[in-house]
């Protein structure tokens, strides 16, 4: 399947939502193994990348937040934006560095709207992102890593 395809697929955030969650399920039978130095844990490294690498276009940066933000990776933003869009968008919906792409914030924001098990989360205010957890697996962050245990002040 070509990556133009795939990337397609994020015009259809419905399905990628029930495979969101159909993946935290399962892999939430296995969180137990699921850690930093096993195998499974090392494992999901490099299948994170080839699999949400041509979806996405995931940069690794160990902290998904895909079901917050339309299924479109907010790490593709120039300026790494995860809390909405800067105040540079184009009349056109352009972003202000790279004026021939979409803003990803308007994508995210139109995509929520297809999301009904996780659309509403694009409204939470996410945490700073932590750059020491850049190339590592998320999901391992998220069962077993410093996910577990954000910040006092963002859990409120
Ligand atoms: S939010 Fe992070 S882990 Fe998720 S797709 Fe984007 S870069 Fe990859």
């Amino acid at each position: 399947m070509s990556v133009g395809l795939l990337r397609s697929l994020q015009d259809r955030p419905h399905l990628l939502e029930l495979a969101y969650e159909a993946a935290r399920r399962m892999l939430g039978l296995v969180r137990r193994w699921i850690t930093t130095g096993s195998l499974l844990g090392r494992a999901l490294v490099p299948l994170e990348r080839v699999t949400k690498g041509p979806l996405f276009d995931c940069r690794m940066c160990g902290q998904c937040v895909l079901h917050h933000t339309g299924m479109t990776c907010p790490m593709t933003c120039p300026k790494h934006l995860r809390n909405g869009p800067c105040g540079g968008v184009r009349p056109d919906g352009g972003c202000e560095i790279v004026p021939e792409m979409t803003c990803v914030w308007l994508q995210a924001w139109e995509r929520s709207k297809a999301m009904p098990l996780f659309g509403g989360d694009i409204l939470r205010i996410l945490p700073p992102l932590d750059g020491r957890l850049k190339g590592s697996s998320a999901w391992v962050n998220e069962f077993r890593g410093p996910l577990q245990d954000p910040p006092t002040p963002w859990t409120g």
